[in-house]
């Protein structure tokens, strides 16, 4: 079997162990953002619209909606926190894609890929002059990002996907040379540098600031107060829902409270449903992420980096890292882990194996940071779905909607996401819900053993075919052919 950059190029162990002492599991950007709390909802009332979920989705959705109709009265409901989950804890790259990237949406939805290359700028570019307009604190910088080339054959797809490139794009090739001028590593052989389709983000503020914008638009936030069933028995279409949660009181008591919703807007992500029939469209997929101490300037001349883009190296099982806002390195990836019974759990973050694979990788990627610890390390549910991109619907006769299934491309995606869901409430049909990607749904997992078993054995099939200059083998060929996947 061949190799990989990443075992041809190791660190010590010393290295990698000193870089690793002292590291706390714990998520960065959410100790490093400013936290509001929102109360608990104790008592029954009603809403135009209810919200479920303090994600990106739901605080998209919330706040969209009182910028459409700033008379409707808005409830947004949250199980445990502002931003706790996948939208404090990811790799705040910001993307323009809402198809997971090009080759994605070009397979699945040739006829209007182009179309939705559209739309995602256009969403970028809105979610920029809000993130401006309204001053959210959110560390944005419109950088771009780089598909980085560490292997031979990886230049060669690279050069492929640039001479592929729409009309609208700027993406620029760099060879090894302007690669290296870039950003310095031993293990850069070249490029692909997407030069306004992307920002980097501090995820933790975004999602704070999002949920200030939220209440002051006069949305009324509810936290620790998640729920448990929607229930539309008995209830006429005019009537609308009863959102039925469970909560405790300030004295710990149990307490049960429902909002009766005209309408209901799903971002609940990667975990349990409340429509049945959802459940398996997704299974969650960890992925795993160190944070360094900040680099000082030597450290940061050493690796040059002016452009603070955005990078990714372009395996199947694939790195990704950026400099935060006080230049520390987040570097995820890669180990991409499911758990059998698909469950999500606390317990999954903590994995010894993944975080020092990430370290190794990082050494290699920087060898001149020999010296330079990791203060935090954690981990976080991808809510994967086999087709990588979002799927989209509403539900009991236009009362509830969803959207689901953003395969770890999720940062941006949710707000034109966000926008799909109030469309589809709505009514009426627009250009977004007329668009086969939102009209049509992925191919669902088999239930257990079977989805461990699949999902694993395409694991082992991506890294033999990393192994193998990018091969893919039968397996994979015939997975591509029914349009299933796995990725993060
Ligand atoms: C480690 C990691 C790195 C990532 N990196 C990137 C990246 O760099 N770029 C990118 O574009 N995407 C990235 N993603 C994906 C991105 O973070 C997600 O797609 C996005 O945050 C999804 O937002 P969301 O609001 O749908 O979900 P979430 O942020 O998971 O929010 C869902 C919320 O719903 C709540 N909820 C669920 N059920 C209920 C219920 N019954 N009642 C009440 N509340 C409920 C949950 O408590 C949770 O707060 C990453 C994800 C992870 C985990």
């Amino acid at each position: 079997m061949g190799s990989t950059v990443f075992e041809r190029q190791r660190p010590s162990a010393a290295t990698v162990d000193h870089a690793l002492t002292g590291t706390r599991q714990a998520v960065f950007w959410l100790e490093d953002a400013p936290a509001d709390s929102y109360p608990t909802l104790t008592a029954s009332t009603s809403a135009d619209l209810v919200v479920v979920g303090g994600g990106y989705s739901g605080l998209w959705t919330a706040l969209l909606a009182k910028q459409r109709d700033p008379g409707r009265s808005v409830v947004l409901l949250e199980a445990k926190t502002i931003g706790w989950a996948a939208s404090g804890r990811n790799g705040g790259f910001a993307e323009s894609s809402l198809t997971h990237g090009e080759e994605n949406g070009r397979t699945r939805f040739p006829d209007e890929y182009g179309h939705l290359a559209r739309l995602g700028r256009q969403n970028l570019d809105e979610l920029e002059a809000t993130v401006r307009d309204m001053k959210l604190d959110a560390d944005w910088e419109r950088n771009g990002s780089i598909d980085l080339a560490v292997e031979p054959h990886q230049v060669e797809w690279l050069r492929d996907e640039a001479g592929a490139v729409d009309a609208d794009s700027d993406d620029v090739f760099l060879d090894e040379a302007q690669m290296q001028a870039s950003v310095h590593s031993p293990t850069y052989l070249g490029g692909l540098w997407h030069q306004k389709d992307g920002a980097t983000v501090h995820p933790g503020k975004l999602a704070r600031a999002l949920a200030r914008a939220c209440a002051d638009a006069g949305v009324q936030i509810f936290e620790h107060t998640p729920v448990a069933e929607l229930v539309t028995s008995g209830l006429s279409r005019s009537e609308g829902v009863d959102v039925h949660t469970w909560s405790r009181d300030l004295t710990g008591r149990p307490t049960a409270a429902t909002v009766r919703a005209k309408k209901v807007a799903l971002g609940t992500n990667v975990f349990p449903s409340l429509l049945k029939r959802n459940r398996l469209y997704t299974v969650p997929v960890y992925d795993y992420v160190l944070m360094t101490e900040p680099l000082s300037s030597a450290q940061l001349d050493a690796i040059g980096w002016q452009g603070r883009q955005g990078l990714g190296d372009s395996a199947n099982q694939f790195h990704y890292y950026r400099l935060s806002a006080d230049n520390r390195i987040l570097f995820g990836g890669y180990d991409a882990v499911y758990h059998y019974g698909g469950k999500v759990r606390d317990v999954y973050e903590q994995r010894e194996r993944s975080h020092r694979m990430l370290a190794e990788h990082f050494f290699t990627t920087f060898p001149q940071l020999d010296g330079l610890r990791f203060t935090h390390k954690w981990a976080g549910a991808i809510d994967t779905c086999s087709r990588f991109c979002a799927f989209y619907g509403s539900a009991r006769e236009d009362r509830i909607a969803f959207a689901l299934g953003y395969t770890g491309l999720g940062v941006a995606a949710t707000r034109f996401g966000a926008q799909v869901m109030l469309d589809l409430l709505s009514g009426h049909d627009t250009e977004r819900t007329q668009l086969q990607m939102v009209r049509s749904k992925p191919i669902p997992f088999p239930p257990e053993p079977v989805a461990s078993l699949g999902v694993n054995m395409m694991r082992w099939a991506l890294d033999r075919a990393d192994h193998h200059e990018g091969r893919r083998n039968l397996f994979l060929r015939t997975m591509d052919a029914v349009g299933l996947g796995f990725d993060s």
